[in-house]
């Protein structure tokens, strides 16, 4: 330990009045004694050491402190935790001295947060199971886990790069689900941005740039937008503030990932917010009606496009209207009105219920919400990684409300179906559904429900859960209740795949050896063997391309059409292999984990294989997920399913460096858009088999009204083939837009 310098305390010292002076004129003298109290404990007690980054650690809680007082808007208890919320964690001091000195209501809290930091590694699903046990006793700790979160993120510049991309994931697959959940929208979005940066640089550069680069133009489409609107309202003696919100520049990119489209084709990039500042003699409802009916008078709203989240407010708390409507320059806006009441929840979700004294209402939404998952949560049995991928459906969906056959208003996440509103009601009810009447029309238990269903649930004493509903329940409350039924029969299930699978490997002509029902786990994104037969001997996985997983072919037949119809040129020695994983003689090796994972065309003694779910091909940024001691999975690094190995099996995780790949060839899917113009197919496919000698599985071209798109499954050595290969078809005249899509399937 090394003394700080007198320059570094006076640095403290500015920091600390810095935060004092934002918050003093909101406490009174007693509670502001408090606070002064717990900094120079926390000062003290975290005296010499530093952060990674050289700065005095007393740093990290002043920060974490701002943010729980300014962002988030919390009280002196949750103040006086935040300052000392790694006292415990990182000194020698115990929650019975903080009790002593802060009180029983503040030792609870920075226990809370105690026992959730330690370790992170590899036990995410853990962690966010005891976060939520937390979240149900005090939800003051999880707001301030957040913000400690936060400054993380703000400063995660001077950690290691592999730490980097680490907690990047972590954050985008925990905490932006929870701070969305608790309507924490602000900092909801600026974890996003920040996880956005570490983990994809240079992606993130372009769309800011891009953002950037068309700032002048839109300023001027926004006032000439605005500017009548503002007008009307102001002659209609309200009083407003009208500003307006881009997107963040995560949700472009994810949109444009999503949907394969380019920057220029997201069109709601803007929104523009109207904020009323309430006659207090009318009704805030009938103010935010008002304002929506002068600006649909200007602007033609976009029919179904009214959302109003004020008459049925969405259970994290949000109130709010929304309309999209069509701009002066032929371009969909759209507006969102609301107080400043609703604003504030909207900023700062739950903690502004404090503020407005509302908080009763909300509580049993949240509480209804807790209820929801509880049970889950207490069965011990529950696998931490399953418990992850239920949860994360409730947690990031939003909810639509539907009534019982009484009239009560039920929330249920969107995209529910009747089985999940069964259980939702009583978990007896689920396991007896046979079907539902809804608006007094018979539906089957897969159907889904829309927001204003009534739903009477259909019994029979005879009913028994089936597997087949996990492939339409959204809930994780329905869902670990069926897994419940079945868990006794697992055994049977594992039993039955495994003389399926054998089965099925032997008469695809192979031998059945442990390699091979790799290959077949591999394919599938599975952990294990046990895992592979219980989802065969559950009916979810039929290994119909148990032959394409096995057998490699020599050539494929669409290949050969294609040589016949078109005369494609193939010349001789490359592109034959079309097999996704390397393999050869097995022997006994580990893998360090320690070094990057080199991907070599003719591995040696480890195997590989390339993940389905995102379909890297080499050249692609890329980690590595050990499946077995010796068998590697590679997903590209933007994949979700990789998110979620991160967050809960770290260790597992490990960098991958492709070398030059020549001789291999792997399948990738590319959607071009363009005007139609006589030869455009040939030239298409000319460039693709004749200039580049590239092997096409299948291509199709369509043509409506002019517009010409062309889907191709084309077989590339590497992402420098591929990107070439782009380049040049971009530059057909009438191409407007060529985008590789990572799903193969859909
Ligand atoms: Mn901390």
């Amino acid at each position: 330990m090394q003394h700080f310098t007198p320059a570094e305390k006076r640095y403290i010292e500015d920091c600390y009045e810095d935060f004092i002076k934002e918050i003093r004129n909101k406490f009174d003298d007693e509670r502001l004694a408090r606070i002064e109290k717990a900094f120079r404990f926390a000062n003290a007690a975290h005296e010499g050491i530093r952060r990674k980054s050289g700065e005095p650690y007393i740093i990290h809680p002043i920060a974490v402190t701002k943010i729980v007082a300014k962002d988030i808007g919390l009280g002196a208890t949750s103040i006086v935790a935040a300052i000392l919320h790694d006292v415990v964690e990182d000194t020698e001091y115990r929650i019975s001295d903080i009790e002593t000195m802060f009180g029983e209501k503040v030792a609870k809290i920075v226990d809370g947060l105690t026992k959730l930091s330690g370790d992170f590694d590899s036990r995410q699903a853990l962690t966010l199971k005891k976060m939520l046990m937390t979240l149900s006793e005090d939800v003051r700790v999880i707001l301030i886990k957040i913000a400690d979160r936060l400054h993380n993120m703000q400063t995660l510049e001077s950690m290691p790069p592999n730490k980097r991309m680490k907690t990047a994931s972590e954050t985008l697959f925990l905490y932006v689900p929870l701070a969305h959940r608790l309507g924490l929208y602000t900092i909801k979005t600026e974890l996003e941005e920040l996880s956005f940066k570490y983990k994809h640089p240079e992606e993130y550069n372009q769309t800011i740039y891009l953002l950037h680069n068309q700032e002048e133009k839109r300023n001027y489409l926004i006032n000439e937008f605005i500017r009548p609107i503002k007008e009307k309202l102001t002659h209609e003696n309200f009083d407003c503030e009208v500003t307006h919100r881009l997107k963040s520049s995560y949700s472009i990119w994810q949109k444009m990932q999503n949907k394969g489209v380019s920057f220029n084709e997201i069109y709601d990039i803007l929104a523009i917010r109207i904020v009323i500042k309430p006659n207090p003699d009318i009704s805030e409802k009938r103010q935010c009606f008002d304002v929506l009916s002068i600006v649909t008078d200007i602007y033609k709203p976009k029919p179904d496009r009214i959302r109003d989240w004020i008459n049925l407010p969405k259970v994290n708390g949000y109130e709010s209207l929304h309309v999209t409507v069509m701009g002066p320059q032929g371009k969909w806006v759209e507006v969102q009105i609301r107080t400043e009441r609703m604003d504030e929840i909207a900023n700062r979700g739950f903690a502004s219920h404090y503020r407005y004294k509302d908080i009763s209402t909300f509580e049993n939404e949240l509480e209804t919400w807790i209820e929801r998952i509880r049970d889950h949560l207490k069965n011990p049995d529950t696998d931490a990684f399953e418990f992850l991928d239920d949860f994360k459906l409730d947690l990031y969906g939003s909810d639509i409300n539907v009534f019982t056959p009484k009239g009560e208003m039920v929330s249920v996440p969107k995209g529910s179906t009747v089985i999940d509103f069964a259980y939702e009601i009583h978990s007896d009810l689920g396991n007896k559904c046979i079907g539902a009447k809804i608006n007094q029309k018979l539906v089957p238990v897969s159907h889904i429900l829309q927001n204003g269903d009534q739903i009477e649930i259909l019994t029979s004493k005879n009913q028994i859960p089936k597997p087949e509903w996990l492939k339409f329940t959204t809930t994780a409350k329905a869902r670990s209740k069926i897994k419940d039924a079945f868990k006794l029969e697992k055994n049977k299930h594992i039993e039955k795949g495994k003389i399926i699978v054998e089965a099925a490997i032997i008469q695809s002509g192979v031998p059945l050896t442990s390699n091979n029902l790799k290959k077949i786990t591999g394919h599938y994104n599975l952990n294990n063997k046990d895992q592979l037969y219980s989802e065969v001997g559950m009916g979810f996985i039929d290994l119909k391309d148990i032959n394409e997983i096995l057998v490699r072919k020599s050539e494929n037949k669409l290949v050969k059409y294609w040589n016949i119809t078109f005369g494609g040129k193939k010349k001789g020695g490359s592109g034959k292999e079309q097999s996704d994983t390397a393999t050869s003689k097995k022997s006994k090796s580990k893998i360090d984990r320690k070094k990057p994972f080199i991907l070599k065309e003719n591995q040696d003694n480890v195997t590989f294989s390339l993940a389905k779910c995102c379909n890297p091909i080499p050249g692609d940024e890329v980690l590595g997920y050990l499946s077995t001691d010796d068998h590697v999975i590679i997903h590209k690094t933007d994949c979700p399913v990789l998110d979620k190995y991160i967050s809960n099996q770290g260790e597992k995780v490990i960098t991958a460096e492709w070398t030059k790949f020549k001789k291999q060839s792997y399948l990738t899917r590319l959607v071009l858009e363009g005007f139609d113009r006589l030869g455009i197919v040939n030239q298409v496919t000319n460039i693709i088999s004749n200039e580049n000698n590239i092997n096409m599985r299948s291509v199709q071209f369509d043509t409506t009204d002019g517009i010409f798109k062309g889907e191709l499954f084309l077989y590339i050595h590497n992402t420098e083939d591929l990107n070439n290969l782009i380049s040049q078809l971009k530059k057909i005249k009438g191409i407007e837009n060529v985008s590789r899509i990572k799903n193969l399937n859909d």
